[in-house]
């Protein structure tokens, strides 16, 4: 008879290497059920529009993350296991079904993962199982902080000033050398199975994978043959700190966030890269200001730690409610990259067609649609969510927080000009010229403008706006100083507020 097994749950950690759960379990050398839990319901329709919560580009990445990690646990020795339901039921069966003496996973640090985390622990109390839980999706562990998680500095500045000086990033962790495997002969789930509930949805769904943009395959092996060609191969890293914001192509920034989202990678071992980089090719700005993205990935995952579920309510971290206006056809031609205005359009495309959209694009999009669009930011952030391969929820919704002004930022009102943001960041037009074709005939800097063309020229360019290419849906200036105003208004309603609660707090004691 086998010795009980220990369980390795795997969730966003879609790797072996720098995998604490699975290295300690490894360590033991007793047999290892490696365990993923898919559930069908995270499919299912968003709360928000008729869009799915999770989109074909993340089932497709997700359908290859799964089977590489599949063949790397296999030339370990082990095996991967795929279950089709909710980790909170399935766990459980696991424990009685095969008497698993320990659980190893990575925590959650909020949200709806948090509990089912949670759900799945209080179960196990019942049993004689040991917990094992790790801290690994962030650079810094939250033990080495110099401050407690629930006093993480709200500002991104003081955070980085904090930590940067004297917080240790650990190295990271080798590969297990060998994984002892669990056999059982009867009811282990068929891979064929999760394989084609995967694809399906990848192909099924509103924006497909078969699309010959979309760029992104999927695990840990295609991660680290993106480090290698980013760093090693082309050493485009030298240059990033000036390529970062561009918004066409591979290499003007790392591309490597969708590998952190379903932690193919950890930022532990891109870390450690960075450093062997400066060792042997050169420590510049960029290797620095690439370090200095990833700290803004482990910020918004502390300020998620520190403020749970509020990064999700419409007034965000500052609990801040701003007016929005719900119309459905703004919402639809922010969608559909038909907004007249053409950086927009052009990174709605893109979005649309990949799954994927560069940092400048982002800022930009999520912008008009809060400033200009005057729309609910939770609409566009949960299209995001539907969309992005990288969809991460700390940084995602961190971000939409920050940009619709109820999150991180401390400098009051702010808005993207998508205008001179174009002229600047798509000085040729490049950008807007491959996602926009009906636009490819106006030379610049007329293109950024398209609805200003003369009849005459609109003829001359072959488009015609209002047809061919929309005209612009809001007046810029205008939304611009509508919103504005929104936004002083509920820094006053605010404000009083928190008077009305101080006072009111004072009236008690
Ligand atoms: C509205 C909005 C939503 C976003 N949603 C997500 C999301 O769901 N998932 C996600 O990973 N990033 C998100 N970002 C952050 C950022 O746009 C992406 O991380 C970046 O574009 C990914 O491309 P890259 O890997 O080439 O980044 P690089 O420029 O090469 O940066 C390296 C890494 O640093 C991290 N990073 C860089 N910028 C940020 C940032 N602003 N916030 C947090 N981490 C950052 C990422 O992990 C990234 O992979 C969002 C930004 C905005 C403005």
């Amino acid at each position: 008879m086998q010795v009980s097994p220990i369980l390795v749950w795997f969730r966003n950690d879609l790797r072996t290497l720098d995998h604490a759960p699975l290295y300690w379990a490894a360590q033991r050398k007793i047999p290892i059920i490696a365990l993923y839990c898919i559930d069908p319901q995270d499919f299912e329709t968003s709360s928000i529009g008729n869009f799915p919560r999770i989109a074909g580009f993340r089932a497709q990445f997700l359908l290859e993350s799964l089977q590489d990690l599949e063949a790397e646990l296999k030339t370990l020795g082990g095996e991967l296991w795929v279950e089709l339901g909710k980790a909170e039921k399935i766990i459980p069966q696991y424990v009685e079904k095969y008497n698993i003496q320990s659980i190893y996973f990575y925590k959650a640090i909020g949200g709806y993962e948090k509990q089912i985390e949670e759900k799945v622990i209080k179960y196990l109390q019942k049993w004689p199982v040991e917990i094992n839980s790790f801290w690994g999706h962030s650079l810094y562990m939250p033990q080495d902080l110099p401050f407690l998680l629930e006093n993480t500095p709200d500002r991104f500045t003081d955070f980085r000033q904090t930590v940067e000086p004297g917080t240790i990033i650990h190295p990271p962790l080798s590969k297990p050398s060998a994984i002892v495997a669990f056999t059982v002969e009867e009811n282990k789930p068929q891979q064929s199975t999760y394989k084609s509930f995967l694809s399906n949805k990848a192909q099924k769904l509103p924006y497909f994978v078969t699309s010959p943009l979309f760029r992104f395959q999927g695990g840990q092996t295609a991660a680290l043959a993106r480090i290698n060609t980013y760093f090693w191969e082309t050493q485009n890293l030298k240059n990033y700190k000036l390529t970062r914001n561009g918004l066409l192509g591979d290499n003007y920034s790392s591309q490597l966030s969708p590998y952190l989202a379903l932690g193919c990678l950890s930022p532990r071992w891109i870390y450690a890269q960075i450093e062997e980089f400066e060792k042997k090719i050169v420590k510049n700005e960029s290797t620095y200001w690439l370090f200095f993205e990833l700290l803004w990935r482990d910020f918004f995952y502390f300020i998620f730690a520190k403020h749970g579920n509020r990064i999700f309510q419409a007034g965000g971290i500052k609990q801040m409610e701003i007016e929005s206006i719900p119309n459905t056809q703004y919402f639809e031609a922010w969608i559909q990259g038909k907004t007249g205005y053409p950086l927009v359009d052009a990174a709605m495309r893109e979005l649309a067609n990949t799954g994927y959209i560069s940092n400048r694009a982002r800022q930009n999009v999520a912008s008009f649609l809060v400033k200009n669009l005057e729309l609910p930011w939770l609409w566009g952030a949960s299209w995001f969510e539907s969309l992005l391969v990288d969809y991460d929820v700390s940084s995602n919704y961190g971000n939409w927080n920050y940009i619709a002004g109820v999150g991180n930022d401390p400098r009051g009102f702010r808005y993207f000009n998508v205008t001179k943001q174009a002229e600047e960041y798509d000085p040729q037009a490049e950008y807007i010229k491959y996602w926009l074709p009906e636009l490819q005939r106006i030379p610049v800097p007329k293109i950024y403008l398209p609805s200003q063309l003369t009849s005459l020229e609109q003829k001359k360019y072959q488009v015609e706006i209002g047809k061919t290419y929309p005209a612009p849906i809001v007046e810029f200036e205008a939304s611009i100083k509508k919103s504005e105003i929104n936004y002083k208004k509920a820094i006053l309603a605010t404000q009083g507020q928190v008077r009305n609660s101080r006072i009111r707090k004072f009236v008690k004691h």
